[in-house]
């Protein structure tokens, strides 16, 4: 029986990748459905490649045209909404949901998907910034595994086969250290998103690729592997790593250091998630040792404030981190418009860390308040800050 396969996302850069995995393996997997937010037309290209049962488009705008692209295709279910997203990861046939949406709105069909309890491999890490204590729960309670699809936590993963037995002592977090690691602060005041888009050793969506010019990615990261493996952040070390070749290691109590390593190449942690515990082919570029010296260096948390600020969300908890990433959210779309500087975004994520309501408990419909009035304060500030300029 090949495994039937939902992507929330599949336009995106995870998606398109996951989409060729599943083109490689086609004995294995089928997809089941496909979604997307605003890129119709791509979505429609893609399911007249794979002939999903369903298609869904967030953005409700598109729902016609889209349509129509897919007149041809009557059997191939169009829906369109946030709600059809929720609703169409629980259908029965589906076996495993892939989260490659970005952002916030990731959490909700997260959540339905565990509900059903349909494996899931994970992308959309502002899930678990956001909500990681209560996914685990649910996951918990619903019997549900989750495989990490970020290349570090694949690593961190894959390093930890065979040892549930035994305690981890660190993880060592490597992390690229972005566009503008070897930037003075003086330049940081006037780089642009054009700069900030060209990622060193990755190509990935604008969202994540600003993240990881201001490291904000990173201490995103420290709370997914919080969430994932259990560990505090405290024994969460981030080590800048320029090539991208180690994915990250976990040390555990005898001394024992244990790696991932290969090329940057996000298809591997995607296929790893899927096919789980086995490994299959995967075609592409082979690591080779004797031409990559392999540096690590600590992170300058003074000049990279996002990646200090997401050490002081995790340590006030409660409904912190979810503050931490709508502000993010909004500062970092609006840096990529030109609206906000690449110093401005940590400035305002850190008033709206201090202005925004803060609870210690928070559930789910905490979560949805939080998002909505740190996103207006981030806002608000953000907008300030561009009239008073
Ligand atoms: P992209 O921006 O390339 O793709 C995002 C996908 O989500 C697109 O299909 C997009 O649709 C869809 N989408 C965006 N907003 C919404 C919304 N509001 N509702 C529904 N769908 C939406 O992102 P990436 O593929 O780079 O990243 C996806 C997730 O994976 C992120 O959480 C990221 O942090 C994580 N990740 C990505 C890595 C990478 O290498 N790219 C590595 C590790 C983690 P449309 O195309 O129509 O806009
Ligand atoms: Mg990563």
């Amino acid at each position: 029986m090949k495994k039937q396969v939902c992507i929330l996302g599949s336009t995106g850069s995870i998606g398109t990748q996951a989409l060729d995995v599943i083109r490689q393996h086609a004995d294995l997997f089928e997809v089941y459905c496909l979604t997307a937010n605003d890129r119709y037309e791509e979505l429609a290209a893609q399911a007249h490649a794979f002939r999903p049962a369903a298609i869904v488009i967030a953005n409700e705008a598109h729902y016609q045209p889209l349509q129509q692209l897919m007149s041809d295709m009557p059997e191939v279910k169009v829906y369109a909404g946030k709600d059809a997203l929720d609703q169409i990861v629980e259908a029965d046939p589906i076996d495993i949901v892939l989260t490659a949406m970005v952002g916030f709105a990731g959490l909700s069909p997260t959540i339905h998907a565990i509900r059903a309890r349909k494996k899931i491999a994970l992308a959309n890490k502002e899930t678990l910034v956001v909500a990681g204590e209560l996914i685990c729960q649910l996951a918990l309670q619903y019997h549900v595994d989750i495989l990490p699809v970020d290349s570090e936590h694949c690593a961190i993963f894959q390093s930890l086969v065979g040892e549930d037995q035994n305690e981890i002592d660190k993880i060592l977090l490597t992390c690229s250290g972005g566009p503008f690691r070897l930037c003075s602060h003086e330049q940081l005041e006037r780089v642009t998103a054009a700069d900030a888009l060209k990622h060193p050793t990755w190509e990935m969506g604008a969202k994540i690729t600003i993240d990881s010019a201001t490291l904000m990615n990173k201490g995103f990261e420290v709370m997914e592997a919080k969430w994932l493996f259990g560990v505090p952040a405290d024994r969460i070390q981030v080590l800048i790593h320029p090539q991208s070749i180690v994915h990250s290691a976990v040390q555990f109590m005898d001394g024992s250091v244990k790696a991932q390593l290969g090329v940057p190449d996000m298809r591997l942690p995607i296929q790893y998630a899927l096919t789980f515990p086995k490994r299959l082919h995967l075609d592409g570029d082979r690591l080779d040792l004797f031409r990559q010296p392999l540096e690590f260096l600590e992170p300058d948390m003074s000049k990279f404030k996002c990646l200090s600020l997401a050490y002081d969300a995790i340590n006030r908890g409660g409904n912190m981190p979810c503050i931490l990433n709508a502000a993010n959210e909004v500062v970092n779309a609006g840096f990529r418009r030109g609206d906000c500087s690449f110093l401005g975004m940590a400035d305002v994520i850190e008033q709206t860390m201090a202005q925004a309501t803060f609870d210690a408990n928070p559930d789910y419909e905490v979560y949805i308040q939080t998002d909505a009035e740190a996103r207006r304060i981030a806002a608000e500030l953000m907008n300030g800050r561009q009239t008073t300029r």
